[in-house]
């Protein structure tokens, strides 16, 4: 509501003439583009967060800034980087997309830790921690586990 306001102008100081006038209020304009699916054309999906999507090539992985989520741009990665693709069909990106969520998906899988063995590290780390203090002593208690069970 304030801005809508109009005010007096402050006095100005001495300092302040027409060579140095005050310092404006800086407002930083923030658009946050949104993907759409006709992107996918321009070999484009997106990565990141929902309200502030940055577009990443579906070719080469790149992420752009999310100022770059407008259809020129995107159409001049696609030309100037793969111009090969440039003739490609929706079909061509769609099955590159889905290729990188596979991938993406199996190496998540391949480096999540199961939860037993996770439970399994932290209480032999805390049975070291509370039993032994030295090096020696943590080489002896882990040969003991692993042989004993
Ligand atoms: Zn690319």
């Amino acid at each position: 509501m304030e801005r809508f306001l109009v005010r007096s102008k402050p006095p100005t100081t001495s300092a302040e003439t027409a060579e140095n006038p005050p310092p404006k209020e800086k407002r930083k304009k923030t658009v946050s583009r949104q993907y759409h699916e006709s992107y996918l054309s321009y070999g484009f999906s997106w990565t990141g967060d929902v309200n502030n999507p940055q577009p990443e090539c579906v070719v080469c992985r790149e992420k752009l800034a999310n100022a770059n989520m407008v259809p020129s741009k995107l159409k001049r990665h696609l030309e100037t980087k793969h111009p090969f693709h440039v003739q490609r069909n929706l079909a061509f990106f769609k099955r590159a997309r889905d290729l990188n969520q596979r991938q993406q998906d199996h190496l998540l899988d391949c480096v999540k830790v199961s939860e037993k063995a996770m439970e399994a590290s932290y209480m032999l780390a805390e049975l070291i921690a509370k039993r032994f203090s030295s090096a020696k002593k943590w080489k002896a208690i882990l040969r003991e586990k692993k042989y004993s069970g």
